[in-house]
């Protein structure tokens, strides 16, 4: 089947240069991408069998380091086609701080998020940290903390507050998540979206933009913040 006619058939619509091909199931992650096999593994285990529309395209995209805009509706499958993107560039225990972040409007959404994460690094070394109040103060204290971590799940007033406070480098973060950027845009988070930004020096930083709508706010924040990005619009299903 040609990549046109799958794209179509799965109602996903993609623009930018040079966009990477869909991978049309889990198993070309590990044969094509290089992920490594405990991924397909714990997939198994917590029954995901076949990647949604949304993962399909964006993981791959987001394994060549571009930036991208990834609009699909809720329920689509966002949350895992971060995670994985965010496993493939992240799974040694280099004990460098975070390599990185991923940014949600909510602390129940964040929770949701580390605790899929938690669920997918099943049986490896890779630690992440849910910044909470208490582990903040926590990392606040003990300088060495802050090192052990490789990801970070964020609200962004919880970061801005720990990076105000000099207790979080974010200096080494390669891939930086802004998940639900419609709800982050809604919210007034612009400002700490920035000061964010400010903070992952790295020149080696790839941006991603999950959003179930998108209405301008977001589309003019892609458009300051990213590099030559790739938007990936999924349909709903009568659209
Ligand atoms: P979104 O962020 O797009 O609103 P979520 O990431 O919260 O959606 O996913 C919605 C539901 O779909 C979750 O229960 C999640 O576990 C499930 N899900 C995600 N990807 C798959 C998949 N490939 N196969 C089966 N279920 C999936
Ligand atoms: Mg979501």
């Amino acid at each position: 089947e040609e990549v046109a006619a799958f794209l179509k058939r799965h109602r996903v619509n993609v623009s930018g240069t040079d966009v990477p091909h869909p991978i049309k199931s889990f198993e070309m992650l590990c044969k094509e991408h290089k992920f490594q096999p405990f991924v397909l593994r714990n997939l198994k285990t917590f029954g995901f069998k076949q990647p949604t529309p949304i993962q399909m395209q964006s993981v791959p995209v987001a394994v060549h380091r571009r930036d991208f805009i990834a609009n699909a509706p809720t329920g689509s499958g966002k949350t895992l086609a971060f995670l994985l993107s965010i496993l493939h560039q992240v799974h040694s225990e280099e004990k460098s701080g975070y390599r990185a972040v991923v940014v949600s409007p909510t602390r129940e959404l964040a929770t949701q998020i580390y605790e899929h994460l938690r669920n997918l690094t099943t049986g490896r070394k890779v630690k992440v940290c849910l910044m909470t109040k208490a582990n903040a103060a926590a990392q606040a204290q003990d300088p060495a903390m802050r090192q052990k971590y490789d990801i970070l799940i964020t609200t962004p007033m919880r970061l801005v507050h720990a990076i105000q406070n000099g207790e979080a480098d974010l200096s080494r973060v390669r891939s930086l998540v802004l998940d639900e950027a419609d709800s982050l845009m809604e919210k007034g988070f612009l400002e700490q979206v920035d000061e964010i930004l400010s903070a992952c020096t790295s020149t080696n930083l790839q941006i991603s933009l999950y959003s179930a709508t998108m209405p301008s706010s977001v589309e003019q924040m892609a458009k300051t913040i990213m590099k030559d990005p790739i938007r990936i619009i999924v349909g709903t299903q009568n659209a």
